[in-house]
């Protein structure tokens, strides 16, 4: 799944949202944390290269471009850094995604700025046509195995698989969805997994850009009149961003979706077991298996190991 480009070496590209953090002490701390741990788990053959991209302001590049080179050092690997001007893409952006913004931003959603929350969702319009796979990773996160295997995830995409995600692992969606809930009792929207449907959490994400782009059926649902209707059918309201439309659009198309193993995106957050769901939270919760990710959502602590 390294992207060959005419014979240069094999690229494996992550992406980060890297924006405001020259002034936020936290997003620095969480960032150090996340490239530390990924240069010192991370393993790649010697012909192949990781790409890191970062989607920033001017002052946050400024800052990571004299924070990288320490905190790469170490790094057993061959990497590029590439910079992406935020106020560039969501300029690309915002055309497409406008029209979804308001079921799924804060506040009014028409907010020109809030675009960039969907990237994920049209990354595949935005990036070069040569870039047929990317990674996007929130800064909140700590690798605790290799970043080269959760690539190797992309060779067990089903055909009709666009995206590779994790699921959500509060009862946020058993939330949001509670009207649809209440009256369509024997779906499985919002229930808790095995068997229900959780939604899915956008911390890690596995972007297929060819097949994204290649997909009739995704892209259709890009399109206002489609993302209206469902939003109405599911009585859907929320702010999460890219999270939410593919909960939403997850729940009527399973299909698009391969489901990453929660140990790809342990989310630590419990804010809603304090909020009304303390009965069903650990159904949510409860991941086995070995972690390779963890993500310290909603400001968590990362346990040491
Ligand atoms: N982010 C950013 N600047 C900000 C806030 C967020 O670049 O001021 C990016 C960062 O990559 C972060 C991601 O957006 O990891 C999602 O935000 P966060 O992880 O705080 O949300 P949570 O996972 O807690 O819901
Ligand atoms: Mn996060």
């Amino acid at each position: 799944t390294g992207d060959d480009l005419d014979g240069k070496p094999s690229r494996f590209h992550a992406l980060m949202m890297f924006t405001k953090v020259y002034k936020s002490l936290s997003l620095q701390k969480k960032f150090q944390v996340a490239m530390r741990s990924m240069v010192k788990h991370g393993r790649f053959l010697e012909d192949e290269m990781l790409v890191l991209h970062y989607v920033s302001d001017v002052g946050s590049q400024e800052l990571g471009e004299k924070m990288l080179p320490e905190l790469l050092l170490d790094a057993t690997f061959r990497y590029e850094v590439v910079f992406h001007n935020v106020d560039a893409l969501t300029e690309k952006l915002f055309p497409i995604v406008e029209a979804m913004q308001k079921h799924f931003s804060a506040g009014s959603g028409a907010y020109y700025s809030d675009a960039i929350f969907f990237l994920s969702v049209a990354m595949h319009r935005i990036m070069p046509a040569e870039l047929k796979h990317i990674v996007q990773l929130d800064l909140d996160l700590k690798f605790r195995n290799n970043i080269r295997d959760l690539f190797q995830e992309f060779n067990h995409f089903p055909v009709e698989a666009v995206i590779g995600i994790a699921r959500e692992m509060q009862p946020v969606y058993r939330h949001t969805f509670w009207q649809y809930r209440k009256e369509n009792p024997k779906s499985y929207v919002g229930d808790p997994p095995p068997d229900g449907l959780p939604g899915f959490n956008s911390g890690v994400m596995l972007l297929n850009l060819e097949a994204m782009r290649h997909s009739t059926l995704y892209n259709q649902l890009l399109e206002p009149e489609r993302v209206a209707r469902l939003a109405e059918k599911y009585h859907f309201r929320g702010h999460l961003g890219d999270q939410d439309f593919f909960t939403m659009i997850g729940m009527e198309h399973r299909e698009l979706f391969y489901p990453l193993s929660c140990g790809w995106n342990r989310q630590l957050c419990t804010w809603w077991r304090e909020h009304g769901y303390g009965d069903v939270f650990q159904l949510y919760y409860h991941c086995d298996g070995p972690v390779h990710i963890y993500h310290g959502n909603c400001n968590t602590p990362i346990p040491d190991d």
